[in-house]
């Protein structure tokens, strides 16, 4: 296949010829068609697969060939909607890259920045909007925005903008939509919300299914680390100086565990940058502009704050601690071996993320390639869970109380509901020994010395 067959216009094969692609992915060579022929389509796409040029391309060519119904001024014919910054970010600089010398502009809009030049970028026109929902809802709110002529709506990752709670400011944004569009959905996963989201946004979907999530990029290469919690760093440190990857994307769990990756790396003697939730929109910026150019090789990243990343020839993603959903997994590890490149994905398991583990083995369908160390596993209790202090009330400028958050539903696991103990599970079924030849969970406790 090649994208002359897909009947691609001469000026938007340039631009794919300048970008270095040469010939499309499945999900392109399947979607563009559908795309072209003005079809609903639902595409189950995997991270890495090449999806944005897969609906960026027609869409640019069909807004290129229909002619505007106002071709008096430059109003908004494309809407896509993105549930972060980082991936509204990147499907823009994709647009600019596939739609060089176009007479199109597209423009981008989220929150967490100043909103003047998102409003003043609007005011100039655009005929192609890439949004996060809560931004956008806010300038429709001030009458900034309209979406009265949109031809093409686009809803990217259905299923992180339901994980992420963004299903009503989705919703509202359709109702502010046009009846008579076309309307293009992609997910990596399918659970029932997003299915029947779908079947609330399209007519008569053509459905592209490519590469379903529970099959990791066989480029891939996957290890474990059995390791106590507290010896993290070290391996860390250990893997960052032996294998001295090109580009390591490094994934916490939590923002507080992101920043003292970042110190203790740091301390070492390792340059690394990190971003969160809890960073500005400039400084996560800046220290994606110092990964992707190089400057810094390892950044150290949450789930949220890491989708959208893209960076050519990212080598490893280590995880230093197991995502809390299996499906993370495969996103995570998604951002190495893109597009036919080789990988690297390392993850780190200490006793309390056995369960994690077992599920995204049980995802994946396969088991891990166990890695030995010197730092094995030598803790086989899993710890309590903490109990957590209520926060101090936040306060808005005015110095005004917040509405209080609603209190995560979590059920209370007392130890008793604890996972049975590995060594039933795990070991009998993998018969795994530790570098030392003794069983990993064999061992009798020993806890550090704080
Ligand atoms: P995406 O799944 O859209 O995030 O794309 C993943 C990566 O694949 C990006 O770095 C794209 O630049 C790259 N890519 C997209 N299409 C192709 C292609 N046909 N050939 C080679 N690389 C591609």
């Amino acid at each position: 296949m090649t994208f002359q067959k897909l009947k691609l216009i001469p000026s938007l094969l340039n631009n794919i010829r300048d970008a270095g692609y040469s010939r499309p992915t499945p999900i392109q060579a399947a979607t563009i068609p559908l795309v072209l022929a003005g079809e609903d389509v639902l595409g189950c796409a995997q991270t890495g697969t090449g999806k944005t040029a897969a609906f960026a391309l027609p869409i640019l060519q069909r807004m290129l060939q229909d002619p505007s119904p106002r071709p008096d001024a430059r109003i908004i014919r494309t809407l896509i909607l993105s549930p972060t910054r980082e991936l509204a970010m990147q499907t823009w600089e994709n647009f600019q890259l596939y739609g060089k010398g176009l007479p199109l502009q597209s423009c981008v809009i989220f929150g967490g920045v100043g909103q003047a030049a998102q409003a003043e970028a609007l005011h100039r026109g655009a005929d192609i909007v890439i949004a996060c929902p809560g931004r956008l809802l806010d300038l429709m709110g001030q009458g900034l925005i309209r979406l009265d002529w949109v031809e093409i709506f686009v809803l990217d990752e259905a299923d992180r903008m339901l994980d992420m709670g963004f299903i009503h400011d989705v919703r509202r944004v359709v109702r502010a939509l046009p009846q008579k569009r076309q309307t293009l959905m992609f997910s990596a996963t399918m659970p029932p919300e997003v299915e029947k989201l779908a079947l609330d946004l399209l007519t008569d979907p053509e459905n592209v299914k490519v590469d379903p999530v529970t099959s990791t990029v066989d480029a891939i290469d996957q290890g474990l680390y059995y390791v106590d919690k507290g010896n993290k760093k070290h391996l860390l440190i250990h893997l960052l100086r032996s294998e001295n990857p090109e580009s390591a994307l490094v994934f916490s769990r939590t923002r507080y565990g992101v920043d003292r990756i970042v110190r203790d790396l740091k301390k070492a003697g390792i340059e690394a940058s990190g971003i969160h939730g809890d960073k500005s929109q400039n400084a996560r910026q800046t220290a994606l502009k110092r990964f992707k150019s190089g400057e810094c090789r390892i950044l150290v990243a949450t789930d949220i704050a890491a989708r959208g990343i893209d960076v050519a020839g990212l080598s490893h993603v280590i995880n230093y601690d197991l995502p809390m959903e299996p499906e993370a997994y495969i996103h995570r590890i998604g951002r190495t071996g893109r597009a036919g490149r080789d990988g690297k994905a390392i993850s780190f398991c200490c006793i309390d993320e056995v369960k994690q583990l077992n599920q995204v083995e049980k995802l994946i369908g396969k088991r891990l390639r166990e890695e030995h160390s010197d730092w094995p596993m030598e803790i086989t209790t899993p710890s309590e869970p903490k109990v957590r202090e209520p926060r101090p009330a936040k306060v808005n400028a005015a110095g005004q109380p917040l509405p209080p958050r609603k209190p995560a539903v979590r059920p209370v696991r007392h130890s008793r509901e604890l996972p049975a103990p590995p060594a039933a599970s795990r070991q009998a079924a993998s018969g795994r020994r530790s570098r030392s030849g003794s069983s990993v969970y064999g061992q009798p406790v020993r806890r550090k010395k704080r």
